[in-house]
């Protein structure tokens, strides 16, 4: 991810919470030196339980520097859409 994205990430964000009147907080430590992390984390997903590489559900992560708890949050509900690769099926062919 790049700084950039980091920044569209956090903006996004403190904006939706903004429009909740809430002030960003950790829920477990109650702190508020957050940061987004400068990763995406990769939820594989499936409608079975078994561990196959398949689908996964990109999303930011933003981490409390206080306690170390870690939050996901998706791209599209934030409105980030946009950073998420195009589906296979939209792929070029490399052929
Ligand atoms: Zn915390």
């Amino acid at each position: 991810m790049t700084p950039a994205e980091q920044q569209q990430i956090a903006d996004a964000l403190q904006s939706k919470i903004a429009a909740t009147g809430k002030r960003p907080a950790c829920p477990m430590c109650g702190g508020g030196d957050l940061g987004v992390e400068a990763h995406f984390a990769y939820i594989g997903v499936g409608a079975t339980p078994e561990v196959v590489i398949g689908p996964a559900f990109p999303a930011a992560m933003v981490g409390c520097k206080t306690c170390g708890n870690i939050q996901i949050h998706s791209l599209i509900t934030l409105g980030l859409g946009h950073m998420l690769p195009p589906p296979p099926a939209e792929t070029p062919s490399q052929a």
